[in-house]
């Protein structure tokens, strides 16, 4: 397990609220994410995930709370905020004319990447496009898409990811790199936020999770925390924690 107590989160989220109209999608969320640390946000269709991740991502403007990432405001500290955490929506719309190389060059020359053509081939290895690297973006399918833009977020070194179903077009072998990929980045300190309704993901990977219903908090901790607050049993998967905790409407 890390050691990771007394040390202050990568991305800290207090009193998060957004409404559209009368609807409370976020209800006073909180939360945070540690460095290395993977957590997952898992919640039914309309419960607020998608609005929490892209309020830490800057595009959307909340209407209370704070949103941090390394003690920086998302909200009023937006571009130093920009170079610490990237956001990989659940689907994402590439340059068609362009390469995956040549994403990878536009991304990297934006950040100021040192030594940028060796880091693209690695970041190219390290997800599995390095043979796709002359084709044009408008010929990949959508599972090399994902990874294409995961490539995009990785190539800066972010401090933290934050990433919308992850595993969306993923073939079973692409999903198993995903894990992987996801858990050895971590290893080396990159925090991560995950939304997904595979639970299964979320229970391989993921060291805390945090359940939301109509944007509020119903759980957040390791799996062994949450079963223990809810008197579960020890060997309650996370579907049987998350079917036993909120209600089919
Ligand atoms: P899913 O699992 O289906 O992706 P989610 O947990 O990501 O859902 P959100 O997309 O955050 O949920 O939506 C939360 C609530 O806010 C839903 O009731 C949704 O209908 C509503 N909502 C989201 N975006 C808007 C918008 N632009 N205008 C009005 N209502 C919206």
């Amino acid at each position: 397990m890390m050691m990771t107590e007394g040390v202050s989160p990568v991305i800290e989220v207090v009193g998060l609220r957004k409404s559209y109209g009368e609807l409370a999608a976020v209800d006073g969320l909180e939360f945070d994410v540690r460095r290395g640390e993977i957590v997952g946000l898992i919640g039914a269709n309309g419960a607020g995930k998608t609005t929490t991740l892209q309020s830490l991502a800057g595009l959307l403007k909340p209407d209370e709370g704070l949103l941090k990432v390394c003690g920086r405001s998302v909200v009023n500290e937006a571009i130093e905020v920009k170079r610490l955490l990237a956001y990989i929506p659940d689907s994402n719309q590439p340059y068609d004319l362009l390469t995956v190389r040549e994403h990878l060059t536009f991304v990297g020359l934006a950040y100021s990447v040192p030594r940028l053509e060796e880091k693209i081939d690695a970041v190219l290895e390290e997800v599995g496009l390095f043979e796709k690297r002359d084709q044009q973006a408008s010929t990949l399918s959508r599972g090399m898409i994902q990874k294409l833009s995961l490539a995009c977020a990785l190539i800066w070194d972010p401090v933290a990811i934050v990433l919308d179903e992850p595993l969306t077009g993923l073939d079973p072998r692409g999903i198993r790199a995903m894990k992987d990929l996801i858990r050895m980045r971590a290893e080396s300190g990159m925090a991560f936020l995950l939304s997904s309704h595979l639970l299964e993901l979320v229970e391989t990977i993921c060291h805390r999770v945090l359940v939301v219903d109509r944007g509020k908090r119903i759980a957040f901790g390791s799996l062994a925390e949450i079963r223990a607050s809810f008197d579960l049993p020890e060997k309650a998967s996370m579907e049987d924690i998350y079917l036993a905790m909120t209600v089919s409407r």
